[in-house]
């Protein structure tokens, strides 16, 4: 007698820490009935286990009898063994809520489920299914991936101007010269070069130089449509473009168009030596062509040498590399 009511504070025990447990528990029998539904299951399906006890999971649930879930049950019940459902391919198989709004919007909780098989002394092998909320760890996961693709873009983009910098630069011109080999088209890239930023920034200040910075390269930014095309701050007041699929004279009227586009901004500047009044860019073209096979630093010295040349021929100017 004594034992008997050891037992069966035992059982009341067992049954209180079944229901105050923080994860849905539930109990399948051989025969995929429902034979234990927690009072966690019960609160966050709104389902009360005198309506789901004894009742065929699958006529519950009939979705996951094809659910990796279904899958995991019958390799449970037939061959005793368990399974750990992530809740990265499984987001929310039982409809399950945090409360009524987020059944409203019909926004499960994130589970993750372990299907273990239970042996019973005497009786078929059961299987016993855990859900654990893992909502508050998945969302916490998607803020920091969110975060990570933000630094990762600031790596890629310069602080000032918010135009790609010269870490992305170096990357995507070794892309794209790689692309025009392969696909024998034209590769362009122009050198943009502030002209006599110099005495701007002594005479209106570093805070109007960096305003200067910011309004050309939203004007050259304003004249690139095709999603190809990059635009980057290359040094100080230098920037660069690549040019994909773009030969000598298409690049060589992209950089009039830029030139003249800068000088269009009228941006005061009563010292330049050139005698425009006003902010002006020197732009160096060059373009690699199938012909001339050369590799990603000599364009860029083209380019260069260009933009000297144009600086030497008095500024304000496109020069193209001759080459
Ligand atoms: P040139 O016409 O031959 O190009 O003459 P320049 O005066 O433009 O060229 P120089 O290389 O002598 O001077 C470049 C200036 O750009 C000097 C530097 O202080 C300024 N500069 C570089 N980066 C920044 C920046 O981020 N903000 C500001 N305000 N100025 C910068
Ligand atoms: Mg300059
Ligand atoms: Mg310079």
């Amino acid at each position: 007698m004594k034992q008997e009511a050891q037992a069966a504070n035992r059982l009341g025990l067992l049954e209180s820490v079944l229901g105050a447990v923080h994860i849905g528990a539930i109990v399948l029998d051989g025969h995929g009935r429902i034979v234990l539904w927690n009072r966690w299951m019960e609160q966050y399906s709104g389902l009360p286990s005198a309506e789901v006890l004894c009742r065929d999971f699958y006529a519950l649930f009939p979705e996951m009898r094809s659910q990796r879930i279904g899958m995991a049950i019958q390799q449970a019940l037939v061959s005793n063994f368990p399974s750990l459902l992530s809740q990265t391919l499984n987001k929310s198989p039982f409809p399950l809520y945090a409360n009524r709004s987020a059944a409203a919007r019909g926004e499960r909780l994130q589970q993750a489920l372990a299907v273990t098989p239970v042996e019973v002394d005497g009786a078929e092998r059961h299987c016993l299914i855990q859900v654990t909320d893992v909502s508050i760890a998945a969302n916490r996961e998607k803020v920091l991936r969110e975060q990570a693709m933000v630094l990762r873009s600031q790596t890629f983009s310069d602080g000032l101007t918010g135009v790609a910098n010269r870490r992305h630069f170096d990357v995507a011109i070794d892309k794209e010269q790689r692309r025009a080999k392969r696909n024998g088209t034209p590769l362009s890239l122009l050198m943009i070069d502030i002209d006599c930023f110099k005495a701007y920034n002594d005479h209106y200040g570093h805070q109007h130089g960096d305003q200067c910075l910011i309004q050309v390269s939203s004007a050259l930014a304003a004249l690139l449509h095709r999603s190809t095309d990059l635009l980057a701050r290359y040094g100080g007041e230098e920037f660069a473009i690549i040019l994909p699929d773009t030969d000598a004279q298409q690049a060589l009227k992209m950089a009039s168009g830029l030139r003249e586009r800068v000088s269009a901004l009228a941006i005061e500047h009563r010292y330049a030596a050139q005698g425009s009044q006003c902010v002006t860019v020197s732009v160096g073209v060059a373009t690699l062509t199938t012909e001339h096979s050369f590799d990603v630093p000599s364009l860029i010295g083209a380019a260069d040498r260009a933009l000297y040349a144009a600086k030497r021929a008095g500024r304000n100017r496109v020069m193209a590399h001759q080459g």
